[in-house]
């Protein structure tokens, strides 16, 4: 009897794999794959709407970490649906590889910004098909913050909750049905089922993790752009930072202070390499006021082509003039009040911030040649959601901060908080669903990322840790924790790649981590990542999982992962200007 299952199983896949990709791209096979209506609980397809077209030897960009191109052939499926009861129309598209590259895998990419990804072929080249979603309001053309408002106090909540997680959820789960029955699998064939994302892509993987936890088998989330509340609001920090204390320091100053700050840190990993591969030992060790008085020089600069003396800065976009002078007590006093993090007129924390050593772009003022004087500027994505999402009014962003205090600020992050907590918020730390499905998650954040705060991430690993797990010491929670659930932090990298700044590694293999942690059981202990330029480019590190920390010892080639309680404790915040809990 088992032979003969095993036969008719081997038989069918043959069948299956026998065919061509014009075999099986068609309408009338993709009709017929279609779950029936009432199957997928609140979601009726229309059949009609189907259309299937084969793509032969299209050009992908490589995926997520930066493969090469490569040439890819698969079928091209459209198709709508419509939420019960309501006359709404939701468009999704597929790509589904050739039935002898299918390996029985999904793939679901992020998008960043304020938009999802609208690419459906990103699977492909891991024989995988995957998909993306219009999410009913047409996202393949318009970002979500270009219609979150119906007008002035009036939020589109049907897009926020697609926008939030529902879209891509609902993808997910026609897809799975849909790719069996396009390949003619039986109804109960696995089929592996991957995010991957970084930034607002990482926040909508963990919106993925949260809320359709059974859906995915590996989810890969980088830099999460998640507790949006507090996360937009900070983006204005800087800004009141300086109009608080009513200086706004020079470029070239600021450019002064990070790089003067990541030469004086770089050793502290044990290994000068122009990396601060510990920013917690730097934030400990090092005093920004020794700065003070070193001199700076940066070229004219007429735009995004960086500072001439200096290396070039990210984020730098308006024009700056020739500057040439010495980091003043204001210059570090600005600096050392951002990398401190936001705090009310008690003094209790509202939000973490940027490690030190990372770039401090969101501080650039505005250079005004006409009165030769540095300006307020407001970086456009904190004062976008200030003017749209928290007063309602508009999306021309915030033109001064008139009347604007620490206050203020938390109290922004307040209204934030309650109004979006189950739409854009994104930090449910009860991963149960997911845990229990058997699926896992690998979180990696850019330790000098400048726009999302690393320690962002080390406290949504510390919520869920602590939710999960109430009744395990940090030893015994951190063991079962990372048998579903890693968290690494990148060395020296910015927001979603290698930084400029600091030539270090970045990985370059998560989905082949994954796989083989979902498909093969291997659970990775280390991250691979690979050094890009540099000094020590080509050199491939296998990155410590966090809560441990690199060393380099005693001029070794190779580090060690070391636990430090000082180390982690300089992660660790309780945010206690908020009433409500901040996961
Ligand atoms: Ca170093």
């Amino acid at each position: 009897m088992r032979q003969s299952i095993t036969a008719a199983a081997v038989a069918m896949t043959a069948t299956t794999n026998a065919a061509s990709l014009a075999d099986v791209c068609t309408v009338a096979n993709v009709q017929a794959a279609l779950p029936a209506n009432g199957t997928l609980l609140g979601i009726d397809l229309i059949p009609s709407s189907v259309t299937a077209s084969p793509v032969y030897n299209a050009t992908s960009g490589g995926g997520m970490t930066g493969g090469s191109s490569t040439s890819i052939t698969y079928c091209n499926v459209t198709l709508s649906y419509t939420h019960t009861g309501k006359d709404d129309k939701v468009v999704v598209k597929y790509a589904f590889p050739e039935p002898s590259a299918f390996k029985n895998r999904f793939y679901v990419a992020g998008g960043g910004g304020y938009s999802l990804n609208s690419d459906a072929t990103g699977g492909i080249s891991y024989g995988a098909a995957s998909g993306a979603t219009d999410a009913g309001y047409d996202a393949f053309s318009n970002s979500y913050d270009s219609i979150a408002l119906l007008g002035a106090g009036s939020i589109d909540w049907d897009a926020a909750h697609m926008f939030g997680y529902q879209a891509l959820g609902e993808m997910t789960t026609i897809a799975k049905p849909l790719a069996r029955g396009f390949y003619g699998a039986s109804d109960n064939t696995k089929i592996y089922t991957y995010y991957e994302g970084c930034s607002d892509g990482g926040r909508e993987g963990m919106s993925q993790v949260q809320r359709w936890g059974d859906l995915y088998d590996g989810a890969i989330t980088g830099a999460p752009a998640f507790r949006m509340s507090h996360q937009q609001v900070n983006h204005v920090f800087p800004a009141l930072v300086e109009h608080t204390l009513d200086y706004y320091p020079p470029t070239c100053a600021l450019a002064k202070i990070v790089n003067a700050t990541i030469a004086a840190c770089d050793p502290l990993d044990g290994r000068t390499d122009g990396v601060v591969s510990r920013t917690d030992l730097c934030k400990l060790q090092f005093n920004l006021s020794s700065i003070v008085g070193e001199s700076y020089y940066c070229s004219a600069s007429s735009g995004s082509s960086g500072a001439g003396g200096m290396k070039k800065r990210q984020g730098q976009t308006s024009s700056t003039p020739e500057q040439n002078g010495t980091v003043t007590a204001q210059d570090v006093a600005v600096a050392q009040a951002i990398y401190d993090g936001l705090h009310n007129s008690k003094g209790e924390r509202g939000y973490l911030s940027w490690q030190i050593a990372s770039d401090l772009s969101d501080a650039n003022p505005t250079y005004n040649s006409d009165t030769d004087a540095w300006e307020l500027n407001i970086p456009s994505i904190g004062g976008e959601w200030v003017t749209e999402f928290i007063e309602m009014e508009s999306t021309d962003g915030l033109s001064d901060l008139t009347n604007v205090t620490y206050d203020t600020l938390v109290s922004w992050m307040n209204t934030g908080l309650i109004r979006y907590t189950d739409t854009l918020q994104t930090t449910l730390p009860d991963l149960s669903t997911f845990q229990s499905a058997g699926s896992k998650l690998l979180h990696y954040h850019g330790e000098s990322d400048f726009s999302v705060p690393a320690a962002s991430s080390v406290h949504y690993w510390q919520s869920v840790r602590s939710v999960m797990y109430p009744d395990l010491d940090d030893a015994e929670a951190e063991k079962a924790l990372a048998e579903w659930y890693q968290f690494y932090l990148i060395p020296g990298a910015g927001h979603c790649s290698a930084n400029q700044l600091q030539p270090g590694p970045y990985p370059q293999d998560n989905m082949q981590t994954m796989i083989d942690w979902v498909e093969n059981g291997i659970q990775p202990s280390r991250l691979n990542a690979t050094v890009s330029s540099g000094d020590y480019e080509g050199e491939v590190q296998r990155l410590c999982q966090w809560p441990s920390r690199p060393l380099w010892k005693d001029g070794s080639d190779d580090f060690e992962c070391v636990s430090d309680e000082a180390s982690i404790e300089s992660w660790t915040y309780t945010f206690d200007a908020f009433k409500l809990p901040v996961y």
